[in-house]
């Protein structure tokens, strides 16, 4: 530390302090070095165009193997997108307490379902990680401390979608967990933080389902009609993602009946929450695919940008 006039301190990096923030760095250690460290990530992901951001309803694991609209959907829509740095991946399946992030090199892809035909278990998503740029995240986010996890691999909720995405996996792709313990309003507040990562070629995808009750689903009947309720709010967010009401997408308890059958628990919505943060105020959502699985698994997937 270098002392100035007026009580200001220049410490080793060029930083000018106060006396008070001298203080602190004394109390709180090494500020300048995570000056220095942050400046090192921040130089390493380079400004780009703003990437898109999804929200991708991923519904049943088996539409890894399948072949039908919604998969083509999403091969149609990987191959007309900007070629990212990374994908992020926010999913409903990886629930924690405390937010993390992924900073396996060569994430592995986890089978976390059982029932599922054996082919299921057999498909690999070779996609690389980028712990460069989860370590950006971490850095960059303020509204709490994020963890580094290094054993973390690609849940279903995301390698079952980037296989169409991206099938040759030629995407790094890394994941940010949900803090169980969070509310919505908290998950809405740190997906706005998360925006400016699409200026760094990072594409952000919520991965969950805006309708999701396994205890409702017809397994008997191959297809089954829509059931009211699930409908009638796959609807009403719809309509609320249409006229930008995020506010009340955040209080989707206070939506009736219909979603409280619909969201018997948040873990699938809260990704929808993330995306929606993530909007800028000129910038349109587009709904890529709409339609239901199983009478009562809403596929919507929304696209910013
Ligand atoms: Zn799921």
């Amino acid at each position: 530390m270098i002392p100035l006039p007026n009580g200001i301190m220049l410490n080793t990096t060029g930083v000018i302090m106060d006396r008070r923030h001298f203080l602190s760095a004394l109390t709180f250690g090494t500020i300048a070095m995570q000056l220095s460290g942050f400046k090192k990530i921040t130089d390493e992901l380079s400004t780009t165009d703003k990437m898109p951001a999804f929200f991708i309803g991923h519904g049943n694991p088996m539409n890894a193997l399948y072949d039908n609209p919604f998969t083509q959907t999403l091969t149609r829509v990987g191959v007309a997108l900007p070629k990212p740095r990374a994908a992020l991946v926010i999913s409903a399946h990886w629930l924690t307490s405390g937010t993390r992030v992924s900073v396996a090199p060569n994430p592995e892809t986890i089978y976390d379902f059982g029932g599922f035909p054996p082919e299921l278990s057999q498909v690999k998503y070779p996609a690389k990680g980028d712990p460069t740029a989860a370590e950006f995240v971490k850095s960059h986010i303020t509204k709490t401390q994020v963890q580094t996890d290094a054993h973390m691999g690609l849940d279903h909720g995301a390698w079952t979608i980037l296989k169409h995405l991206w099938p040759d996996a030629g995407i790094p792709v890394f994941q940010l967990s949900i803090d169980y313990t969070k509310s919505p309003q908290w998950h809405y507040e740190l997906a706005q933080e998360l925006n400016a990562l699409r200026r760094k070629g990072i594409l952000i995808i919520g991965s969950g389902n805006i309708v999701h009750n396994l205890g409702r689903l017809d397994f008997q009947n191959p297809n089954p009609a829509t059931m009211d309720w699930a409908l009638e709010f796959d609807t009403a967010v719809k309509t609320r993602i249409d006229n930008r009401k995020h506010s009340e997408l955040i209080s989707y308890e206070n939506l009736g009946k219909a979603a409280r059958l619909s969201v018997p628990t948040n873990d699938h919505y809260l990704p929808l929450l993330y995306t929606l943060g993530l909007q800028e105020k000129e910038e349109a959502a587009t709904h890529i695919y709409e339609g239901f699985d199983l009478g009562s698994i809403s596929m919507r997937c929304v696209k910013l940008g």
